[in-house]
């Protein structure tokens, strides 16, 4: 559903992104580690088109992606159908949680409130917070933010999901909650791609881990052969210091 063909990347003089080739199935979960700076954020951004990069291609569901930002209606098609979630939730402050999620769905796809919100109470009862659509974001945990973010992503009905460390601004006791509706979301067989820093929950959920250091993918594996035998040094260096 995603390749990644020879995608190079550069801020400035920096080269950020180095001749990434990756391939993700359907109902594949892929979960991307590395040092703080590798490039993960950046990756997971050209995947939906929210960074430009310049040479190589990308292709999403059917959807190219281009060099240079001339990806044209592919990037809006791309950012329909693919669902993201932050490490900072971006929920609209204004707007009450029900509202948050049926947004979307309404303007873009054109769905009824009626039809919108019956989909909203559908998802927030699913992350378990149903009980909570009509507060404010401010008014809620941080934990139960998220779970809000997951289930507006949802809302759009996405084919692929891509979450950038969507627990590593949680208070420890509300990172669980978000794993469980991650873990949830796996087993029912969505597409998703994971940077996180849990190791126990990456080994646990992923079908294959990534490891990318200084903007180059150094090994990828199933999590127990990258996690116990990684071959690569600087996989055996990074993991040294995280587990
Ligand atoms: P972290 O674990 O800290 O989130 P990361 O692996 O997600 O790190 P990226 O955010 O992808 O790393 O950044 C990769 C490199 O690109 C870093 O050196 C970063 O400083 C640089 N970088 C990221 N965004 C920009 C930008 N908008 N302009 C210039 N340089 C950037
Ligand atoms: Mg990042």
């Amino acid at each position: 559903i995603v390749r990644l063909d020879r995608v190079n990347k550069h801020f400035g003089q920096l080269h950020v992104l180095k001749d990434i080739v990756l391939e993700i199935q359907p109902g594949e979960v892929v979960v991307v580690i590395g040092a703080s700076g590798s490039g993960k954020s950046t990756l997971i951004r050209c995947i939906n088109g929210l960074e430009e990069f310049q040479a190589g291609h990308i292709e999403v569901d059917g959807n190219e992606l281009l060099p240079n930002g001339k990806s044209g209606r592919a990037l809006q098609r791309i950012r329909t159908e693919v669902g993201m979630v932050f490490q900072q939730f971006n929920l609209f402050p204004h707007l009450s949680v029900l509202d948050n999620v049926t947004l979307a769905p309404m303007k873009v796809r054109g769905w009824s409130r009626a039809d919108a919100t019956e989909t909203a109470y559908r998802l927030l009862e699913r992350v378990s917070i149903a009980d909570q659509a009509d507060k404010y974001p401010s008014q809620l945990s941080g934990g139960q933010q998220q779970r809000v973010a997951l289930a507006r992503a949802l809302a759009m009905e996405p084919r692929l999901m891509l979450f950038d460390e969507p627990t590593s601004a949680l208070d420890p006791e509300m990172i669980g909650e978000v794993l469980d509706a991650m873990r949830e979301l796996a087993r029912e067989g969505m597409t998703m791609v994971i940077v996180t820093h849990e190791m126990g929950f990456a080994r646990e959920v992923a079908d294959r881990v990534v490891f990318i250091d200084r903007g180059e993918i150094v090994e990828q594996a199933a999590p127990d052969t990258l996690f116990d035998s990684p071959r690569h040094e600087r996989t055996q260096s990074f993991l040294s210091r995280v587990l």
